[in-house]
């Protein structure tokens, strides 16, 4: 299908294209791999889009203050492939190589997806681990949200009218702890069934730290805090997984879909947390 007429600006720096988007019914596109479908498909119909594709500003990996900042352009491979990424935080290297494939990798970015927040997106199990930031910019000034406060439902977020996502923040993960993001795919499209995200520290033959997010499950990505209790202080032996594993899906009611039904999207956040779980204590040092 074609989309609706638009008008098109492709504005060379951030404060233009803040200007642009507060001056009416107008829509960033960033990779475009979600927006134009929806477009095509006329589920989206925005009169004017502001293209990204020219503000530097935006694309950009930096370390400050013990965090490292992703600007909103970044693609998915750049912070698959950034030496930066990798060893200060490879939670999300290895959740941004799990996305779709290849072409999709090299156009979608980081701001994109956690803007157009889709329930089965790989980031955000991460990023709600890592209790990412997000750094927001309008015409009118700027402010950071907590990602959880950031991701409100599916296709929902707290982002205004005329505001743009500037940067991702996450911590420089900590010397020793283990890091995993495990996800079951649907097929054809890779997007997840259900992928779990897990952070671990061991002291003292313990479990002394342990964060852990799921996406896939629910209308949102969303802190699996009943697995987090159950781990925490304990030996970390295959059993202890087990157990607080079983907890994935506490609380929440699961998606059913033509992919995969809610009962068997619970038990797969089972088995997929306790792989996350499983591989992150075996890289904790
Ligand atoms: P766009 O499509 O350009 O924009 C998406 C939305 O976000 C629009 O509403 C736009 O206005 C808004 N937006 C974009 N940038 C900003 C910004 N900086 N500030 C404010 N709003 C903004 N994702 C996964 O996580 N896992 C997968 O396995 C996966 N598989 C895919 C397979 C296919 C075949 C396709 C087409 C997509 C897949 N995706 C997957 C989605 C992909 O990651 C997209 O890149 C992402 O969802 C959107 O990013 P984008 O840069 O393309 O954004």
């Amino acid at each position: 299908m074609i989309p609706q007429n638009f008008e098109y600006s492709a504005p060379n720096n951030l404060n233009e294209a803040l200007a642009l988007l507060a001056a009416g019914n107008a829509k960033v596109l960033a990779g475009g791999m979600s927006l134009i479908p929806l477009m095509k498909l006329r589920l989206a119909a925005p009169d004017h889009l502001v293209d990204l594709s020219r503000v530097t500003d935006l694309k950009s990996i930096r370390e400050e203050a013990g965090a490292i900042k992703i600007g909103a352009m970044t693609t998915h491979w750049e912070i698959e492939a950034s030496a930066l990424v990798r060893s200060k935080c490879p939670l999300l290297a290895e959740a941004a190589s799990n996305i779709g494939d290849v072409q999709v990798r090299n156009m979608g970015t980081i701001g994109g997806s956690i803007a157009h927040a889709d329930p089965a997106a790989d980031y955000p199990a991460s990023l709600l681990a890592l209790e990412a930031q997000v750094r927001i910019s309008s015409a009118k000034g700027e402010r950071t949200l907590a990602i959880a406060e950031f991701l409100v439902d599916a296709l929902s977020t707290a982002l205004e009218p005329g505001e743009i996502v500037r940067e991702i923040i996450v911590p420089v993960e900590a010397a020793g702890t283990g890091v995993s993001y495990q996800k079951m795919a649907q097929p054809a499209s890779g997007f997840a069934i259900v992928g779990a995200a897990a952070r671990v520290r061991k002291s003292g033959g313990k479990v002394s730290f342990v964060q852990v997010g799921i996406t896939g499950l629910a209308g949102k990505a969303f802190r699996a805090t009943g697995v987090e209790k159950l781990l925490s202080g304990a030996a970390g032996s295959a059993a202890d997984v087990q157990k607080a594993a079983a907890a994935a899906a506490d609380g929440v009611d699961p998606n059913t879909d033509l992919h995969a039904s809610a009962p068997y999207r619970r038990q797969m956040a089972r088995v997929y947390m306790a792989r996350a779980l499983t591989q992150a204590l075996a890289r904790a040092s």
